[in-house]
């Protein structure tokens, strides 16, 4: 049944026809603890947050998902956050849910996946800035190093249960992307994966003036939007060496997925045009967006908005003129390279796959040299 929803989500994307939503990306607040230079999520008006009966009905409007990410803002800071991921499950019943933190609050967080019914779906991503200096540099006092990786540990126990402990590594400093070497080496005998991601200069989701605006001077036909303070680094011999270090994630998806992503972003960094890489877009289609009062932004680049599911029907909301019109905008935007956005993107239309075949996600080191 799953494969059969994929299968038929897969053909109506390359079509550009409308799915329903497999795959929901949700932000349960906007409130951070931490202080982050690159992300305005704590400066932003809280709003109104659903509380988790609210969550029921917008999720029971959804029907049965496929992944449902839950971040933030910091989840945790929610002290419904059980309840509220509770109900997600219960009405979508996904395979994956995926929780992004700060890791600022370890017993919660370790209470939570103890707790959690279904501990094979679950999948706890930590996140980190670099080693103590730069991390509590990075994210301020209520942050530190310290408590996200007694997070780390204290969910360790819990993966004989089945939950999976990860830690994304976000770059966007010079420090930072020095540290990750020593960062890879401290997790490695605790055997925690190690993502990276490469701080793009801002967003529409988090930059506090772009929030609610197509940002369209950030999606770009090729290059990509990086941090300012990264512009000084050497940053595609950092992907280079990402890409070569694929071949020692342990899952063959997420070998394949992060390939993909590197690569399509090296492609980017060298200017490629067009990049090697772009799948077709499913933002409004397989991929739905929740903002906390339960309103569907467009994508992680462009934050309008085009219904309310707390107060609308899904027929309502993904029906409306103004869906209609925003999947036009989608249909003509040039292509981002937000992991967040071309994971989804590249499952939902096969493009993983169709990529794969055409051995464009060669992984080995001298295929990486070809971009030098
Ligand atoms: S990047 Fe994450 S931890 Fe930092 S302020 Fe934004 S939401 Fe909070
Ligand atoms: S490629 Fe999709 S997710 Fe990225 S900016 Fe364009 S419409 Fe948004």
């Amino acid at each position: 049944m799953q494969s059969a929803r994929l299968a038929l989500s897969i053909l109506q994307n390359r079509f550009r026809l409308t799915p329903r939503p497999l795959w929901c990306t949700f932000l349960v607040l906007y409130r951070c603890n931490a202080r982050c230079p690159m992300c305005d999520s704590w400066r932003l008006k809280p709003g109104r947050e659903l509380n988790p009966e609210q969550v029921r009905s917008v999720f029971r409007k959804l029907g049965p998902l496929q992944v449902v990410r839950l971040t933030g803002g910091e989840p945790f800071l929610r002290q419904d956050f059980p309840e509220l991921a509770e109900s997600v499950m219960q009405e979508s019943r996904p395979r994956v849910l995926h929780v992004t933190t700060n890791g600022s609050f370890p017993d919660r967080i370790q209470n939570f996946a103890a707790e959690f019914p279904q501990p094979r779906k679950l999948q706890i991503l930590v996140s980190l800035d670099g080693l103590e200096e730069e991390h509590d540099r990075s994210r301020g006092p209520d942050v530190t190093y310290a408590t996200a990786m007694d997070s780390i540990l204290q969910l360790l126990p819990l993966r004989k249960y089945g939950v999976s402990v990860a830690v994304n590594h976000t770059i966007s400093s010079p420090r930072s992307l020095h540290d990750h070497a020593e960062l890879a080496s401290r997790l490695l005998p605790l055997n925690v994966t190690l993502h990276a991601v490469i701080a793009y200069a801002e967003s529409a989701m988090y930059t506090i003036k772009r929030v609610g605006t197509q940002a369209s001077d950030l999606i770009m036909q090729s290059g990509y939007p990086l941090h300012p303070n990264l512009s000084v680094c050497d940053v595609a011999g950092f992907v280079r060496q990402r890409i070569s270090d694929c071949e020692k994630l342990p899952k063959l998806a997420e070998r394949i997925a992060k390939r993909y992503y590197w690569t399509g972003l090296l492609s980017r960094l060298n200017n490629e045009s067009p990049p090697k890489l772009k799948p077709p877009c499913t933002a409004l289609r397989s991929h739905i967006r929740l903002l906390p009062d339960g309103s569907v932004p467009v994508c992680q680049f462009n934050t309008q908005t085009v219904g309310n599911l707390f107060e609308q029907s899904l027929d309502d909301v993904w029906f409306s003129d103004t869906a209609r019109n925003q999947r036009a905008w989608v249909d003509r935007c040039t292509g981002c390279w937000a992991e967040c956005e071309v994971v989804p993107s590249a499952l939902y239309s096969a493009d993983f796959l169709v990529q794969l075949a055409a051995g464009k996600l060669n992984s080995t080191p001298a295929a990486a040299q070809d971009y030098q």
